[in-house]
């Protein structure tokens, strides 16, 4: 039960960006008693617990095979070995998405080919993929951002026409569909991660494979045990990317509990749009747009600050005890170790501007109403001082 104090706006004076701990608590002593077994059991790698998580996954994403790893870094980079990506090859991403995405292409010697976004999904732009195809091209990996899919439909078109695997990024998208198809259940493999801020979060890294292919998943399965095939006898050369049995006893637990989380976060996400309405913070602020085409699971709400404002509403609102974050401030193609792919920046308009204007408010699922009214206070506060010193300033 909510108490009434919390209920009410005027006593909240800081809302975190995350808060594990309201999430873990209620469900900490069914833990603590898995991670007893666990000890008892001697069982530390694999075993039964990640079994049980694997085929969870798999039945949320709808597919055949699900097979768990260290990270969803991991998953992305077994993911391309799996396909055979040579060095030399080239792979189409979006600029735009966290740094694994690319640097998993660029570890196996191949290059990142960047594609700019559609601005108001923040996913890469389908109608730009069939111009950045060469005969090296091998892969596309569209990134499901902020937990939202892309528009995979023209995706697997392209993919399809010109024999391209497709290697979904679903690290924040555990849950979210499109058209009625799970995320990570569309193209040859998906990539998801149970790093502690993704929707299903563990106690440290984690991440898994999903596939309908029983080939990748044989493949996949074995090169993240070392391509070791039996014991001590190597095929191929894998890696070592295993998921801890803790790791997935924790997340077996709640994983019971995603879609009621995932049912909170948008209706925090429905609750801040009504709250933008409500201050007036329009055009100043563009709450994020969602697609009619799937479910969205809000992994991130990432606003626009247009102006060039970010950086000075983000301030304001950490003097007012409200954190927020920014994913991403610099794209993949203005990262110093991707200089050498020498991306020209007109060919990334939209991507650059997001990485200017994108401000993640804290949209975790167990935060109350209250805190969400604070927030967005805060944010037209800020937003409001801002405009009067600009005023002022000319
Ligand atoms: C988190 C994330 C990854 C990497 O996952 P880790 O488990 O942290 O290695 C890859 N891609 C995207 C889009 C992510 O958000």
């Amino acid at each position: 039960m909510i108490s009434s104090a919390k209920n009410d706006a005027s006593t909240v004076t800081s809302v975190p960006l995350l808060d594990f701990q309201r999430g873990n608590s209620p469900l900490k002593a069914e833990i603590l008693e898995t991670i007893a077994e666990i000890v008892d059991s001697g069982r530390f790698v694999g075993g039964p617990f990640c079994q049980n998580l694997e085929q969870m996954v798999a039945e949320e994403c709808q597919v055949e095979y699900a097979i768990g790893c260290a990270s969803g870094s991991d998953a992305l980079l077994l993911s391309l070995m799996a396909i055979d990506i040579q060095p030399g090859d080239e792979v189409i991403c979006p600029s735009f998405t966290f740094f694994a995405t690319a640097s998993a292409i660029h570890r196996l010697g191949a290059k990142p080919v960047f594609v700019d976004i559609d601005p108001q999904t923040f996913n890469l732009d389908p109608s730009l993929i069939q111009s950045l195809i060469t005969e090296r091209t091998k892969a596309i990996i569209p990134v499901h951002l902020f937990g939202q899919c892309c528009d995979m439909d023209p995706i697997m078109a392209i993919a399809r026409e010109n024999d391209l695997h497709v290697i979904e990024d679903a690290a924040q998208s555990l849950g979210a569909s499109y058209k009625g198809k799970a995320a990570g259940g569309i193209g040859s493999i998906g990539c998801f991660s149970f790093y502690p801020t993704k929707n299903l979060g563990g106690f440290g890294d984690g991440g898994m494979l999903t596939t309908n292919d029983p080939e990748l998943a044989s493949r996949l399965r074995l090169l993240a045990n070392h391509g070791m095939q039996p014991r001590y006898y190597h095929k191929v050369v894998g890696v070592n990317s295993r998921l801890d049995s803790l790791q997935a006893a924790v997340l077996g637990i709640k994983m019971r509990h995603l879609s009621r989380w995932s049912a909170m976060r948008a209706d925090n996400a429905a609750h801040y749009d009504r709250l933008m309405v409500e201050f007036g913070l329009a055009p100043m602020i563009e709450p994020p747009r969602h697609s009619m085409d799937g479910v969205h699971v809000w992994n991130q709400y990432s606003i626009r600050v247009t102006g060039g404002r970010r950086d000075q509403v983000r301030k304001a609102m950490a003097d007012m005890n409200v954190s927020t974050e920014i994913y991403y401030p610099i794209p993949m193609h203005q990262q110093e170790c991707f200089k050498y792919l020498n991306v020209e920046s007109e060919t990334m308009g939209q991507t650059e501007l997001a990485a200017l204007e994108v401000l993640a408010l804290p949209i975790f699922p167990e935060l109350e109403k209250s805190e969400l009214r604070y927030a967005i206070s805060c944010l037209a506060e800020a937003v409001m001082t801002g405009d009067s010193q600009l005023r002022m300033a000319s």
